[in-house]
């Protein structure tokens, strides 16, 4: 027989989600109700557990080590040109329309001169060529990781 085993948040009692131990725990919250709380607290917690532990160069790669043990490899060039910022990537107006000024990218613009992390969501890369305007979430860099989403 399957059975589900929850946790109810008031009052910490472990109990099935079939009948028989929904009537016995009176003081809970409906099964539905609680199997949603639950869920969003874990959402909520992989959400702010996810950070860079570590980040390095590593010759034409930025290396990047996560909280949760995963490793992504970003080619430079590749995250030059995904940078997010209005210029590289664009503006949109109301219509969906995307206005972006071609990027003048030189082979400067692939090597990056450092990288600072910013408020613990994201890092700001600086560029050989002085572009430094963009801000990498984690969210955004870890979709940019195809082995990862
Ligand atoms: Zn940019």
């Amino acid at each position: 027989m399957h059975r589900n085993l929850v946790s109810c948040p008031r009052n910490g009692h472990i109990f099935c989600c079939d009948l028989g131990d929904r009537t016995r725990f009176r003081g809970c919250l409906s099964i539905k109700q609680t199997q949603a709380r639950i869920l969003e607290k874990q959402n909520r917690s992989e959400f702010m557990q996810l950070s860079v532990e570590n980040m390095a160069v590593i010759g034409q790669e930025l290396a990047i080590r996560w909280s949760d043990g995963a490793e992504s490899y970003y080619p430079l060039e590749f995250l030059r040109r995904h940078c997010p910022c209005a210029l590289c990537a664009g503006e949109r107006d109301i219509a969906g329309n995307v206005y972006r000024a071609e990027p003048k990218l030189t082979p400067k613009s692939f090597q990056l001169k450092s990288c600072a992390s910013v408020g613990g969501y994201g890092i700001q890369p600086e560029w050989g060529d002085g572009h430094g305007s963009g801000i990498f979430s984690f969210s955004y860099l870890r979709s940019l990781d195809r082995n990862l989403s």
